[in-house]
């Protein structure tokens, strides 16, 4: 056996699609972001076979690339599991702001900005 020095742990996902359970053994470094039926646009997907620990996130196909747990039925569509991304010490969010069409009342709050106060100097 090889050496051992990084810890795995097996994740398990649903499929966006259809909901059946895949299981994945990764680094326990990792740290999951998102599941999505489409890809973040910024990141780069490996298969479950690949290296994808230097990749930013994991393009499974439902079914077909071997991570179904026992007694699943996929679907055949491919769906992806993104890592977090830091870009020095801030997260990367991939549904930035400026991508939204137009803003609902889900937005957030908005509000004035600015001192709202005297401040000795
Ligand atoms: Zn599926």
């Amino acid at each position: 056996m090889s050496d051992d020095e990084s810890a795995t742990v097996t994740v398990t996902y649903y499929c966006p699609h259809c909901e059946a359970l895949v299981e994945l053994e990764r680094d326990a470094y990792l740290a999951d972001k998102a599941v999505t039926p489409y890809p973040f646009e910024g990141w780069t997907y490996a298969t479950p076979d690949e290296a994808y620990e230097s990749a930013d996130g994991v393009r499974f196909v439902c079914g077909e690339d071997g991570t179904l747990k026992d007694g699943e039925e996929g679907c055949g569509e491919p769906f992806y599991l993104s890592f977090v991304r830091y870009d020095e010490g801030e997260e990367l969010d991939p549904r930035r702001p400026a991508e939204y069409v137009e803003l609902s009342e889900s937005a957030g709050p908005r509000g004035p900005q600015g001192p709202s106060g005297p401040g000795p100097r």
